[in-house]
């Protein structure tokens, strides 16, 4: 194929056969299209015997609006070259890239079809306590191994510019940061809440926090993240779980990605008392607490432990600094998950977690329960000095 062309589902079958052994010679395969996301072409090829793979390719516009929003598909490239480097440091818990074809714009990959989607389990009241550490471990190793305390400086600049992906940071420069602070159109606001939301538009001190938070995304390249680390873009079975949709990756700030989970967990928490009866919402909210904080206590273990070991630039390899990146990124993570907090509730793109919940009171008091507490951790960030400290200003929320 010589030109960009928007797979059918037969396309996307002939696809996959030519680029896998996987199915053998002469296999009847099927495909359909089945994807829920919001940008692209997610399909399912499969064989007589269930053995199957999944074809993503990006379309030329945003799938949610249509091809009134043009979008670049160059974001296949950037999800299948993060996708395999996070791979390369973290085979466990990230999906298997199997082949990505530049011109079709599309990806050929291991079909997670075994697992669940987190944000759908855990809206279900489910409990994985592998959830926290196999993610910390996630977040630890693709984090550390694509930072300058590894890569030569000549080389994570060509990083840097191989992954810019302008056009998706837009995205979320405007949607995480932008929006919600201001009538924008684009916003998504329940009218129980319009008021509670009128106030972020005029909150200077909350501004001059997020305008800091937005900034360092603009301008700190620390790691290559996944850049869309929401509880939509993990697969969880009863032993493991896998990262995928990285085609918002770039260089950014480590705080970012670890805040993203951190406060989807957050949301999931906030929600509870509208999905379950009272004593399910109370276990539980004590299990997402109780994960959080896991996440924060491996992350920062795995990666304090990769630092003093692994170092590679001889002045980065002072563990007086080492501690001192922890704690920016601890705060980083605690305003990156404010941020996520608050667009979710009245930006663009909600979550099932809020928006699924059916009596409207209920929801309109988590809503704002979820603006208050992005709010004290948009501000309170560099005061946390620990995980304690956050599940304390959690709890004291309510
Ligand atoms: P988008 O970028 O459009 O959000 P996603 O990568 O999130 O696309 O995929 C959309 C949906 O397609 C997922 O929620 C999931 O249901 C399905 N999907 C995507 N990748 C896989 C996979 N490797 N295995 C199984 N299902 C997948
Ligand atoms: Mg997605
Ligand atoms: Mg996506
Ligand atoms: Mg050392």
């Amino acid at each position: 194929m010589s030109e960009y062309k928007t797979f059918s589902a037969d396309e996307a079958m002939a696809f996959a056969d030519k680029h896998s052994e996987l199915f053998g010679d002469h296999s009847k395969l099927t495909a359909k299209e089945f994807g829920d996301g919001n940008l692209n072409l997610v399909f399912r090829v499969e064989n007589d015997k269930g053995t199957s793979l999944i074809v993503k390719q990006a379309l030329p516009y945003a799938r949610c609006v249509g091809e009134s929003w043009p979008l670049t598909t160059d974001r296949a490239r950037i999800e299948a070259e993060v996708l395999k480097m996070h791979h390369r440091f973290c085979p466990g818990h990230t999906v298997e890239v199997r082949y990505f074809d530049p011109v079709a714009c599309a990806i050929l990959m291991e079909d997670l079809k075994a697992y669940r989607i987190l944000r759908t389990e855990l809206n279900a009241g489910k409990k994985f306590n592998h959830l926290a550490p196999q993610m910390a471990k996630y977040l630890a190793n693709t984090l550390f191994y694509t930072s300058d305390f590894v890569l030569s400086s000549e080389h994570k600049k060509a990083e840097v510019a191989r992954f810019l992906n302008p056009e998706l940071c837009l995205i979320t420069e405007d949607l995480f940061f932008t929006d919600p602070y201001c009538n924008h159109e684009r916003n998504n606001i329940e009218p129980a809440i319009l008021e509670k939301a009128k106030t972020l538009w005029h909150d200077e001190a909350l501004k001059a926090e997020v305008a800091a938070l937005k900034a360092d995304f603009l301008s700190k390249p620390q790691a290559l993240l996944h850049g869309d680390l929401h509880s939509g873009s993990i697969f969880i079975d009863e032993e493991n779980c896998k990262v995928i949709d990285a085609e918002f990756g770039f260089y950014g700030p480590i705080g970012f990605d670890v805040g993203s989970l951190l406060g989807n967990l957050l949301l999931n928490y906030i929600a509870c008392p509208g999905l379950h009866q009272a004593e399910d919402a109370a276990e539980q909210q004590a299990y997402l607490l109780q994960q959080a904080e896991q996440l924060w206590q491996h992350f920062s273990q795995t990666f304090t432990e990769l630092m003093s070991r692994e170092t590679q630039d001889p002045a980065l390899d002072n563990s007086l600094y080492q501690r001192r990146f922890l704690q920016q990124v601890f705060s980083d993570a605690i305003g990156y998950a404010g941020c996520e907090l608050i667009r979710r509730t009245v930006g663009l793109a909600h979550v099932a977690d809020l928006d699924s919940i059916s009596d409207a009171g209920k929801r309109a008091d988590c809503q704002r329960l979820a603006l208050k507490l992005g709010r004290e951790l948009i501000m309170q960030r560099g005061e946390l000095s620990n995980i304690s400290q956050l599940q304390t200003l959690v709890r004291y929320q309510h």
